[in-house]
């Protein structure tokens, strides 16, 4: 399992998750790329939960769950649990 990423079927802007308009051109038509791993560029302790931002390969920064004891600089490997993008260390 990966993440989607949903890229813009006009102008090839990759978005996560996926808006309702292209933010760069308004486009409407999307074709999905997977990411399955990204680079963790910074962790919050949340209490019950640690989020990360995840830097994608196509562009886009995602906020992930991170598992593990995974920190910032380092590449995570990416899946969904439900619709809730988790990285792993
Ligand atoms: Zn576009």
């Amino acid at each position: 399992m990966s993440l989607r990423v949903a890229v813009c079927g006009s102008c090839g802007k990759a978005s996560f998750p996926p808006p309702f308009l292209c933010p760069a051109c308004g486009a409407r038509e999307w074709r999905e790329e997977e990411a399955a791993s990204g680079t963790l560029e910074a962790v919050a302790d949340r209490g019950e939960v640690r989020l990360g931002a995840v830097r994608l390969p196509q562009g886009p920064l995602a906020i992930a769950r991170v598992e593990g004891d995974a920190e910032a600089g380092a590449e995570v490997s990416l899946s969904e649990d439900g619709d809730v993008p988790v990285a792993r260390a």
